[in-house]
């Protein structure tokens, strides 16, 4: 069996290495955070070096690659420091390739290299979080025209992307969820930012669509697949919160593990003491689980064999994985860590907001727990 990357994909993930070593980014990221800004300039230099062509097929002019390929840059990345997080939208040009229209994936794909945020999907509202059943939105068809209304919560990048994919009911027929491709500078659109306790360089916003004005060719996929179309992005989504978690753990890991070589306390370094070697062992075997865990589901879905539940699992192991190597890691820096702005800090909000968005922990064992049994039935 080969653990190790080939001569092609080390490449890759060591030019994003050293793209992260070539300047301090920490004092730009930290300024990022505490001002709630998107990092753009960070984003433009990573896909300068390709990071949103990796899985866009080479007749769009991508990469071609696969999700080893993307598990290996978040890898580097979150190694580094970097806030994965902000980059969720950027590898699911596939979602816009198969659902959108020409007219929708050109105006998307323009902005393929320039590190803009594009688009995003809203669905949760206030009484439709969990579950979809009680989604309030509609959509109605009046002389040849289609009219939006309704409030959507929680809108990750919604402050700043031109587009949202917003899902919506048929006010003719509630049992029809479609989804609709919505220019956010339209009329009839307000926006609210929400402050978060983390991931806080990218924007949260509740929307709010007053009769806003549609064309039929502003339907996104087909008419009534609105939860398919859900379903079949859940899994990269997922994956994708499991590489970020992995990614900042490992950046915590390596902080706390030089930091407990160099401190000195009693007259030895606190790496010493029995106690902290506890917290290494539980931290190693967490980033050990959690890489084979993520490489292996990217194998998986590059050779075809990604099962149901396997994404969801995940994002579950990774989201508590990756909380306990952060906890520890931020107990060795102690006063350090707690004190002052140290990356560790903002990794430890960070990581609790990934228990809740993109699907709570409950939901992902829900998911898991019931695709582990479907095999013995
Ligand atoms: C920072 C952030 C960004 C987000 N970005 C987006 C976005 O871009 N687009 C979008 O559409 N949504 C987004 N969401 C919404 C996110 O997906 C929802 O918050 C999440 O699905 C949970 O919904 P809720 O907060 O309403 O909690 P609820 O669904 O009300 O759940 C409350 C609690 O009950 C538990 N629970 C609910 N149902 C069950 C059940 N059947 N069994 C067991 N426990 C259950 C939950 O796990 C949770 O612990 C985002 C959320 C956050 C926090």
């Amino acid at each position: 069996m080969e653990f190790a990357l080939s001569e092609e994909q080390q490449l890759m993930a060591d030019a994003f290495t050293e793209l992260m070593e070539s300047r301090n980014w920490e004092t730009y990221f930290n300024e990022c955070d505490n001002s709630s800004e998107y990092p753009q300039e960070w984003v433009e230099a990573i896909c300068e070096l390709g990071f949103d062509r990796i899985l866009l097929p080479e007749e769009y002019e991508g990469l071609g690659m696969g999700w080893v390929e993307l598990t290996a840059a978040y890898e580097a990345l979150g190694r580094a420091g970097g806030p994965t997080y902000v980059l969720y939208q950027l590898p699911g040009y596939e979602s816009v390739i198969r659902e959108g229209n020409q007219e929708q994936r050109e105006k998307i794909l323009a902005n393929v290299g320039t590190g803009n945020q594009i688009l995003n999907y809203a669905m949760t509202e206030p009484s439709a979080g969990s579950s979809w059943d009680d989604m309030q939105t509609t959509y109605t068809r009046r002389d040849g025209k289609v009219y939006l209304n309704g409030h959507k919560t929680f809108q990750t990048s919604s402050m700043k992307v031109p587009y949202m994919v917003v899902m919506a009911r048929n006010c003719e027929d509630m049992s029809v969820y479609t989804e609709w491709f919505v220019d956010m500078s339209k009329e009839g659109i307000t926006k609210e930012p929400l402050h978060k306790l983390g991931l806080r360089m990218d924007s949260c916003a509740e929307l709010y669509f007053d009769n806003v004005e549609l064309e039929e060719s502003d339907l996104y996929g087909t008419e009534g697949n609105a939860f398919m179309r859900g379903i079949k992005d859940f899994d990269q989504e997922r994956f994708l919160v499991a590489l970020t978690n992995y990614g900042t753990a490992y950046c915590a890991f390596e902080d706390a593990a030089r930091y407990a070589n160099m401190r000195i306390q009693g007259g030895k370094p606190i790496a010493r003491h029995q106690l902290t070697q506890l917290k290494f062992a539980d931290m190693k075997i967490a980033l050990t689980n959690m890489r084979n865990m993520l490489y292996e589901i990217a194998w998986k879905y590059d050779n075809g064999q990604l099962g149901r539940g396997d994404c969801s699992m995940a994002k579950y192991y990774c989201s508590q994985a990756s909380a306990m190597v952060v906890d520890n890691a931020l107990q060795i820096l102690a006063g350090v860590g707690v004190t002052g702005e140290h990356r560790v800090q903002r990794f430890y909000r960070d990581l609790r907001v990934d228990r809740v968005s993109g699907g709570t922990d409950e939901m992902m064992i829900l998911t898991a727990g019931r695709f582990a049994l479907r095999d013995y039935q």
